[in-house]
C-alpha cells in the first residue's frame, strides 16, 4: 500500500483550491515505477512498454511515461489522436484492437503504427478497405492449452480475443505471400494477476511459438508481446509484483528458449496499464452525510461515476480517513456515492475511524481504470484530475465535467445548464 504523497494539512488545501472530488496522480513516483520496469528488462536486447492508454487516457499521463521511455498501446480511435497529439507514431505505438471499425485501422495506418491484429479475418478487411502494414503482428489465444485464466478475462477459450494457434501460422502464410517479410506476436491473457508466475509462463508460451514459427514456417517474429495484466496490491496485505524477479525468470526463458533457435535478437514488448500507474492515483473526496438505518453510511461526493471498479467487481480499494490515520478503527460503515443504484458503493462493511460530516477520505489505487471508466448515468459528473509534480506543486490536468458538457448532445430548446 503506497502511502499518501502529501500531508493531510496540504491535502486539506488542495481540497480548498481545486474542490473535491478529484483524482490525484503522483508523477514522481509514476516515473520512478516506469524506471524499475525498464531496468527489470534492460538486459533483453530490445524491450518496450506500451502504455495501455485505456487505462488512464490522459495526454499528460502519457506525456511523463513517454518521456521515460515508453510507448502507447492504444485500442480506440481517441486513443490513437491522444498518442498522436504526445508526439508518438510509428512502432512507438501499438494498436491492439478488436471488432475494429476501419476508421480506426486507418488511423493506426496513417500513424504508421504497429498494429496487432484480432483476427485472420481482418486481413482481408484491411486489403479490401485499406491496405496491408509492412510489419504485421497476431494476437494469439492459446484457448483451452492454456489452462487458468482469471475472473476479469476468464478462461482463454472463453475470450473474444485473438486468433487460435492453427489460424496465426496460416495468417502469417498469407501475408508471407502477399511479400511481408515482418512480423511479430502478441497475447493477452490475464488481469490483475499479482502471481508473476502466470506471466513466466505466458512468456513460456510464447516463446515457444515463436521457435515453431520459426521451425514450421521460417520465418523469424521480430518482437513478442507479453501483452498487460501485472496486478498490483489494492489490499494491504497483498504484496507488489517484484518487477526484478520476472525481469531475471523471463531472462532465463528467454536464454533457454530463443537463443539456441536463433532467436536471440527478438525484441520484448508489455502493455500493462494497471501496474504503471493504477498504484499512483488517489481518489481525494469528502463526505457529505451520514446515515444510520440497518446500517452505518457515510455518503461521498464522490460516486461511481468516479471510480466504477467495487460497483462493477465488487472490487477493493483502501480507504484512508485523512487526519484520524492512528484513531482505533471501532466503526462498521458502507461507503457511498450518490447514484440511485444500490451498487454505488466505495466499500461494504469497512472497519474505519469514526466519520465526521466534511471528512476528507482518499479511496486508493485509483490511477488505473479509474476516472477512465466513469460513466454519466443518472447524469452524474465525472470529477478533475490532477497531477502531483516533483517539485510539490500541483496541475489540474483535466476539468470536471460540467452540465453542458452533458447537455452538449442534446439539442432542445430550454434545456441548458
Ligand atoms: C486493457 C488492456 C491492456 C492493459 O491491461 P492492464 O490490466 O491494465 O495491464 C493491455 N492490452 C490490451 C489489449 C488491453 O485491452
Amino acid at each position: 500500500m503506497n502511502s499518501i504523497p502529501v500531508s493531510g494539512e496540504r491535502l486539506g488545501e488542495l481540497c480548498r483550491v481545486f474542490g473535491t472530488p478529484f483524482h490525484l496522480y503522483d508523477e514522481a513516483a509514476i516515473r520512478a515505477n516506469a524506471r524499475r520496469l525498464m531496468q527489470a528488462f534492460s538486459w533483453a536486447p530490445a524491450f518496450k512498454e506500451y502504455f495501455a492508454v485505456k487505462a488512464l487516457p490522459n495526454p499528460y499521463i502519457l506525456q511523463i511515461l513517454a518521456e521515460e521511455g515508453c510507448g502507447a498501446d492504444c485500442s480506440s480511435l481517441a486513443e490513437l489522436l491522444i498518442a498522436k497529439a504526445v508526439g508518438l507514431g510509428g512502432a512507438e505505438v501499438c494498436f491492439t484492437s478488436n471488432d475494429t471499425p476501419i476508421e480506426e485501422y486507418r488511423q493506426a495506418l496513417a500513424m504508421q503504427t504497429i498494429i496487432n491484429l484480432d483476427d485472420i479475418t481482418h486481413i482481408d478487411y484491411l486489403l479490401q478497405y485499406a491496405h496491408l502494414p509492412e510489419i504485421v503482428s497476431f494476437r494469439y489465444n492459446p484457448g483451452p492449452l492454456r489452462k487458468g485464466g482469471n475472473e476479469i478475462i476468464g478462461y482463454p477459450e472463453q475470450a473474444k480475443y485473438g486468433l487460435t494457434g492453427a489460424q496465426l501460422l496460416e495468417g502469417i502464410a498469407i501475408c508471407r505471400d502477399l511479400g511481408r517479410t515482418r512480423f511479430g506476436i502478441h497475447t493477452m491473457i490475464v488481469s490483475n494477476e499479482l502471481n508473476a508466475d502466470y506471466f513466466c509462463e505466458t512468456a513460456e508460451m510464447m516463446f515457444r511459438l515463436a521457435v515453431r514459427i520459426k521451425k514450421i514456417m521460417g520465418v523469424s517474429v521480430e518482437f513478442i508481446n507479453l501483452g498487460g495484466g501485472l496486478g498490483i496490491p489494492y489490499r494491504p496485505e497483498e504484496q507488489a509484483i517484484d518487477l526484478e524477479a520476472l525481469g531475471v525468470k523471463i531472462r532465463t526463458l528467454y536464454e533457454q528458449i530463443l537463443k539456441p533457435a536463433g532467436l536471440g535478437k527478438v525484441m520484448l514488448c508489455m502493455e500493462s496499464g494497471r501496474m504503471m500507474t493504477g498504484p499512483y492515483g488517489y481518489l481525494v473526496s469528502r463526505v457529505l452525510h451520514q446515515k444510520n438505518t440497518y446500517k452505518n453510511y457515510v455518503g461521498l461526493d464522490a460516486c461511481m461515476a468516479d471510480l466504477m471498479r467495487p460497483a462493477l467487481y465488487g472490487a477493493y480499494h483502501h480507504i484512508t480517513v485523512i487526519g484520524k490515520e492512528d484513531m482505533p478503527m471501532d466503526t462498521l460503515y458502507d461507503v457511498t456515492g450518490s447514484l440511485c443504484e444500490n451498487n454505488d458503493k466505495f466499500a461494504i462493511d469497512r472497519q474505519l475511524p469514526h466519520i465526521d460530516t466534511g471528512d476528507i477520505l482518499v479511496i486508493h489505487d485509483t490511477g488505473a481504470h479509474g476516472h477512465a471508466m466513469g460513466f454519466n448515468y443518472n447524469g452524474k459528473l465525472r470529477s478533475k484530475e490532477l497531477l502531483l509534480r516533483p517539485d510539490g506543486s500541483v496541475k489540474q490536468i483535466r476539468r470536471a465535467e460540467t452540465l453542458a458538457d452533458y447537455f452538449a448532445t442534446l439539442d432542445y430548446p430550454g434545456l441548458e445548464a
